[in-house]
């Protein structure tokens, strides 16, 4: 039952698992995130390594990984899931203005092609946000690891660890690393929320990383594709990499019928686990729901309670030792 995938035989012998996931994410057949992100006027390559855009910081979590911790949400992804709740955060400003002209505080300018946000002006009503056509923010400021840390730093007494989310944080693996080590050295713990479509099994971040909250989404790789526009051979290798390693904090299926092979996902991923893995492993299945959501799904309603009391019965059964609904 718990063989390891052949996950290895998908790939050329001479591929290294880096070189691998970069191919897979660049000929991922709806590649227009990667293309947002690259294409945007501040792209990452353009910036210190140590630097990542920052949509916004939360002082306290308390559904983000165990304890009371803050959480760093970064902008842009690498795929564009239909039920995400946060879709502003998908991807990077391209520039395109249109927000400007809405903002009722004045606190959106152009400058030197730019969107520039005055944070001491904006009155925090979104209108920005609401009109934007690229999944975007303007309110997104890049920012080193060590600013981050010390804006974290002051919370400290008050929190266990931080949690670094998204967007997608492994888009940004030198920002996160060194922001972990920062945290690490005062005793924070360090947690990484993510899709999982970057290998993190090789990086050196995983060396000061807690653990990673894996979102797997579906099993299945045409359900996969269709809910998020890429692949997940990397995220079936992660799951089973990073396991192996103790860094899977917790497992997360977001789960809608008929449009996420839930029931698939969780067998599946019980059979990947070790047995003691999936005791301890935090199963979270949770229910759709359609605020925030933009697109085909925005009028979906959530599943009924006795599809996610089946998920979770079959979840037991399939050997998961803390499965929780939310
Ligand atoms: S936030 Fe959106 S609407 Fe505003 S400039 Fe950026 S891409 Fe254009
Ligand atoms: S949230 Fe956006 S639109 Fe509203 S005041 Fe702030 S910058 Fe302007």
């Amino acid at each position: 039952m718990n063989k390891a995938p052949n996950l290895a035989s998908k790939k050329a012998p001479n591929q290294t698992p880096n070189s691998a996931s970069n191919r897979e994410l660049n000929q991922a057949p709806n590649p227009a995130p990667n293309r947002e992100l690259n294409q945007a006027p501040n792209p990452a390559s353009k910036r210190a390594s140590n630097q990542a855009p920052v949509n916004r910081i939360l002082e306290h979590t308390l559904v983000d990984g165990p304890g009371n911790r803050s959480i760093v949400f970064l902008q842009g992804c690498n795929i564009g899931c239909k039920y995400c709740h946060n879709p502003e955060t998908q991807r990077l400003c391209n520039g395109c203005g249109i927000c400007v002209p809405q903002c009722p505080a004045g606190a959106l300018t152009v400058q030197g092609g730019n969107v520039v946000w005055d944070a001491a002006l904006c009155t925090k009503c979104d209108t920005c946000i609401h009109v934007c056509p690229h999944n975007s923010s303007p309110k997104v400021t890049w920012r080193t690891a060590g600013d981050v840390f010390r804006e974290i730093d002051r919370n400290r007494p008050f929190i266990r660890g931080i949690t670094v989310s998204g967007g997608e944080c492994s888009l940004y693996l030198p920002f996160v690393q060194e922001l972990f080590e920062r945290c690490q050295a005062v005793g924070l713990s360090c947690l990484m929320d993510s899709n999982g479509t970057v290998p993190l099994w090789d990086e050196p971040v995983t060396a000061v990383c807690d653990g990673v909250m894996l979102d797997v989404k579906a099993w299945d790789e045409t359900c996969f594709h269709r809910l998020t526009g890429g692949r997940n051979t990397i995220v079936k290798e992660n799951l089973y990499r990073l396991s192996r390693m103790g860094k899977l904090e917790e497992l997360r299926i977001v789960c809608l019928e008929n449009h996420v092979d839930a029931e698939r996902t969780i067998r599946e991923t019980a059979r990947l686990l070790l047995e003691e893995i999936r005791q301890k492993t935090l199963l979270k299945l949770i229910r759709f729901r359609p605020v925030g959501v933009r697109g085909e799904l925005a009028q979906t309603p959530p599943p009924g309670l006795p599809y996610m009391e089946r998920l979770s019965r079959l979840a037991v059964e399939c050997g998961y030792g803390t499965v929780r609904v939310i």
